[in-house]
């Protein structure tokens, strides 16, 4: 079947200005070369620590800018080359709810105009009665107060603010809602509210998700497959308790080992990665990760490793950009500390 969404090789690099004449004196090489698929009714959790990249590929696939190379196609059509004036079909079917409820919603208009401008904007009601009554729907949606719809964006909480931006998402009757750390600024209990508010939305819509994140805690309770980035460039993706049980990228299991788990003795050992995240201005050679690596050896420096299946992984679908799954097992630290 052909995927909902597929990316391929997308790379966006951004100019960078300066000197006496403005000219462009180098590039932020933001994203730079990632491909990967979301199936419908799927979540792909897109992960990496600020500055990686990932933003930038959800705004990529939104067409909020022009991309520097790759395809993106959705339901078998490529989106990124459409010309500005025929975006509407596809801006429909991908929409996006952002981190910041606060920002994010008009502070001037009513919930109900909220919710009735994108069903206006895209011709879905037939009529000013099933306007409302989409409106009301939406509010049933995401279990909102029907009533709640004359009020205002100051009149919420944090958490029902982003259900409002969830229903302004639906409200499009999309195939795809891009989540860009929208749960992040939320409390803890506010946070697992809206996770499951998402997961039930999607079984009951059918939606796609691509949950973009730095949370690998919150991402562990929703998503089905995870994709993790590192300096512009994705460089492990599994299904989800594959990536969880046996991370196979250096990076995975330092992220995972951060995260906190619930059983006592349970708890991964920690792996603390030295130095800094080095810009993105002027990525390392060879492996983007080799300066902070605690397994790097030469070839590291010189070769940058490709995203391949990893023949020791537990699940089909786990690929992994690292040198040490072409060693043998026995010489293989991340294959001999999970037993294999
Ligand atoms: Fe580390 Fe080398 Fe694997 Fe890169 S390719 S993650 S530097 S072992
Ligand atoms: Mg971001």
């Amino acid at each position: 079947a052909v995927p909902l969404l597929e990316v391929t090789d997308l790379k966006k690099h951004f100019p960078i200005r300066g000197g006496f004449f403005g000219g462009v004196t180098g590039h932020v090489f933001a994203v730079d070369g990632v491909s990967f698929t979301i199936g419908r009714s799927e979540t792909l959790a897109l992960v990496g620590e600020s500055g990686c990249g990932k933003s930038t590929v959800g705004k990529a696939i939104l067409k909020l800018f022009d991309i520097t190379a790759g395809q993106v196609v959705l339901d078998g059509k490529r989106i990124d080359d459409l010309p500005a004036g025929t975006l509407r079909p596809m801006r429909r079917r991908v929409q996006v709810v952002f981190q910041d409820p606060f920002s994010s919603l008009n502070p001037r208009m009513r919930v109900r105009d909220i919710l009735a401008e994108p069903i206006r904007n895209f011709g879905l009601a037939k009529n000013s009665a099933d306007l409302e009554a989409r409106v009301a729907d939406l509010m049933d949606k995401v279990r909102l107060p029907r009533d709640a719809v004359g009020r205002w964006p100051h009149e919420f909480s944090g958490g029902q603010r982003q259900r409002i931006g969830i229903a302004r998402a639906l409200a499009a009757e999309p195939d795809l809602i891009i989540c860009d750390e929208a749960v992040s600024a939320l409390d803890v209990s506010v946070k697992a509210q809206i996770v499951n508010l998402l997961q039930d939305l999607q079984n009951e819509l059918h939606l796609a998700l691509l949950f973009i994140s730095h949370d690998l805690a919150i991402v562990e309770h929703m998503t089905h497959r995870v994709a993790v980035m590192y300096l512009g460039k994705i460089v492990e993706v599994a299904p989800k308790r594959s990536l969880f049980a046996a991370p196979k990228h250096p990076y995975t299991e330092a992220l995972l080992s951060a995260v906190p788990v619930p059983m006592p003795g349970a708890a991964r050992e920690r792996v603390i990665l030295k130095g800094d995240v080095p810009s993105p201005i002027n990525p390392p050679k060879g492996c983007r990760f080799h300066t902070r690596c605690p397994y790097a050896f030469d070839r590291c420096r010189v070769e940058e490793p490709p995203l391949v299946a990893v023949p020791t992984a537990l699940a089909a679908g786990h690929l992994a950009a690292c040198h040490l799954h072409d060693r043998p097992a026995n010489d293989n630290p991340l294959a001999a500390a999970k037993g294999e």
